[in-house]
């Protein structure tokens, strides 16, 4: 029994770690990362601002448009595991996890029609973020539910104020501003270049 229950436990720990830096990564993107910002505004802020505006934008994606960048940083995760002889399956499965990522968050934004009936049923069993779950962060202040894998952690973090609490920490100590979303009403204009990007897909991504 407890030959098959600890790499059950580890590999579900292994998931949650891998859920948690993916909501670590969209956390900071949302509260601190603009498209101006240096060296990741492009790659990171710019979409990441387009999916807050335009929740079903990235949903006609390809899998290698949304994950590209994620299956880049993973391989250099496993070549460096590999290289040190700490490469093990708990790697694997990170890596696996992170890579898709972006994947497991488009599908809570996609129909069950679109995505099909085994993910709807992996989707309906927990076992991949469920929409519903997903939708609370679209949800205005837009502010909770960070973590993009699945629907175990994020009502932990909520419930701890994690996300609030690291930003307070931030605030006081480095004078760091959560930056303003104007994708939330009462928050000033959109920047130009994203009505350029609602026009020129205005109807295809609703
Ligand atoms: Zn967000
Ligand atoms: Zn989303």
């Amino acid at each position: 029994m407890t030959l098959f229950l600890l790499p059950l436990v580890e590999a579900i720990l292994v998931i949650l770690l891998a859920d948690f830096i993916g909501g670590v990564v969209h956390w900071a993107q949302d509260a601190y990362i603009r498209e101006d910002t240096p060296l990741v505004g492009l790659s990171l802020g710019k979409p990441n601002m387009i999916h807050h505006h335009l929740p079903r934008f990235m949903t006609h994606h390809s899998w290698w448009r949304s994950s590209w960048d994620l299956v880049l940083l993973m391989f250099i995760l496993i070549i460096t595991m590999w290289l040190t002889g700490h490469l093990s399956w708990q790697v694997w499965l990170f890596a696996l996890v992170g890579a898709n990522s972006n994947q497991i968050h488009k599908w809570s934004h996609r129909t069950r029609a679109e995505n099909g009936r085994i993910i709807s049923f992996f989707q309906d069993i927990r076992v991949l973020q469920s929409p519903h779950h997903h939708a609370i962060h679209h949800t205005n202040p837009k502010d909770v539910r960070y973590c993009p894998a699945s629907n175990m952690l994020n009502p932990i973090l909520d419930f701890l104020h994690f996300w609030k609490g690291v930003e307070w920490v931030l605030r006081r100590v480095f004078g760091l501003k959560r930056r303003v979303d104007t994708s939330i009403p009462g928050n000033g204009l959109p920047p130009a270049w994203l009505n350029e990007v609602r026009s020129e897909h205005a109807g295809k991504f609703e």
